[in-house]
């Protein structure tokens, strides 16, 4: 399955398509280990069990029992990812996180009163997690955080630990959603009508149909790429996230007319 075209390859198109170039052609830098790299790992890990948050007498106590558990057991878990981390690091970000506890607490109560206790308890847990999936009709290959099952219907969600926006979900999200939908569907045989997006760092929960115009775009962005891996320098978009690339020190190559193109 080694010749998929990877969702999180979507996601990076849409952040700048030379990014997925460098991917592939180039082994990536290895970057130092940051504390928000650590602090994002622990969210991620605690909303695995927001659902226990929801079905706590106290929410304070469920948030801090599930930081020291993530906290404790995160080492283990991403034992390549931190293998170099030191103690004070983790400390540091443990703290970082401890500090957002409220304004989770906040978003989770939020999410019950929008979404209903039960209706959200459904949509955090998870009937499988983090399973890959594959399409062999698209040669595309992803992975959801959660499959779920709601009103008996088949789901999924994503976790994101960045920030939220002030309603619905980020454009890059949407399309993520859609392209694991699309692989969903192949391999159970079922129709995907909606997704979740939760924004972990805020105790937000997300619902969202799966638009037939973001269906069209998954499979174009698919095509694109798969152009890029067949060795096509993509052009470099004026709003590119250069500050933060790894590759930056690759790509000082003036894009030539034909990939203005692609
Ligand atoms: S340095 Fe900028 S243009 Fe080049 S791959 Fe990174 S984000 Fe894209």
């Amino acid at each position: 399955m080694e010749d998929h075209i990877r969702v999180s390859d979507i996601s990076n198109y849409l952040k700048c398509p030379r990014q997925v170039y460098y991917t592939y052609k180039e082994s990536r830098p290895v970057n130092p280990i940051t504390s928000s790299y650590v602090e994002s790992l622990l969210i991620r890990e605690m909303a695995r069990s927001y659902a226990d948050v929801v079905r706590s007498g106290d929410m304070d106590d469920a948030l801090q029992e599930l930081l020291d558990v993530a906290a404790h057991q995160l080492t283990a878990i991403y034992r390549e990812e931190l293998r170099d981390i030191d103690e004070e690091m983790l400390f540091e970000a443990v703290e970082v996180v401890r500090s957002h506890l409220e304004g989770i607490k906040c978003g989770i109560l939020e999410s019950v009163e929008r979404l209903g206790g039960n209706r959200l308890v459904e949509l955090l847990t998870s009937h499988d997690t983090e399973p890959v999936l594959y399409s062999k009709k698209f040669g595309l290959s992803g992975s959801p955080d959660r499959l779920l099952m709601v009103d008996d219907v088949p789901g999924l969600s994503i976790i994101r630990t960045g920030r939220a926006p002030e309603s619905g979900i980020w454009k890059n999200d949407r399309i993520r959603l859609t392209a694991l939908s699309i692989l969903m569907e192949e391999e159970y045989d079922c129709v995907v009508g909606s997704g979740t997006v939760e924004y972990a760092r805020y105790g937000i929960v997300r619902n969202t149909k799966i638009k037939r115009s973001d269906r069209r775009k998954v499979l174009v962005l698919a095509g694109r790429i798969r152009k890029i891996r067949g060795g096509r320098l993509p052009h470099r978009p004026d709003d590119a996230p250069c500050d933060y690339c790894s590759y930056a020190e690759l790509c000082q190559v003036a894009p030539t007319l034909a990939s203005k193109f692609f």
